[in-house]
């Protein structure tokens, strides 16, 4: 079982709320992530930093990535991952998944989780898309929503 890959209402609904402010568009019709830019350097960092971990500036300024990219690696999760993790499995209920570094443009590699739980069916370099999936839900119904990758079907996409 992975993350369910259903398309998640874009229209502000009081019980639904991003996994972290500022992480991410929302809600958006087409969602992006959010980094940030140096100003001095133009490097660019996920997730978005208050100085340039490569100059030291803090001249950074907020930067929406690019919502596809290229699957550089990726690796299957098998273990429950460690505090301060927040998912709603348990030891007995987590089935594994998938993790990825997705290439956006030339700027930025992301580690994320992946929506295609099957390694077979990935392969470094395949196209994919950011997406906003259901995480896990607070004790008052909230629906927690988080960020994935999920491979783009080249059949469907033009
Ligand atoms: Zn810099």
């Amino acid at each position: 079982m992975g993350l369910r890959e259903t398309t998640v209402t874009t229209t502000p609904r009081a019980t639904t709320r991003p996994i972290a402010p500022d992480l991410f568009t929302w809600p958006a019709e087409r969602p992006c992530l959010v980094g940030s830019r140096c100003v001095e350097c133009a490097t660019v960092v996920f997730p978005a930093a208050d100085t340039c971990p490569r100059c030291g500036s803090a001249q950074v300024e907020s930067h929406e990535l690019a919502r596809r990219g290229r699957l550089f690696t990726y690796t299957t999760q098998n273990f429950l991952p460690k505090e301060p993790y927040a998912g709603p499995e348990t030891e007995e209920t987590f089935a594994g998944f998938t993790l990825g570094y997705v290439e956006l443009g030339d700027e930025v590699m992301v580690e994320a989780r992946l929506t295609e739980p099957d390694p077979e069916r990935l392969q470094i370099g395949m196209e994919m898309e950011m997406v906003v999936v259901p995480f896990r839900r607070d004790a008052d119904g909230t629906e927690v929503l988080t960020f994935a990758f999920a491979p783009i079907d080249p059949e469907v996409s033009s």
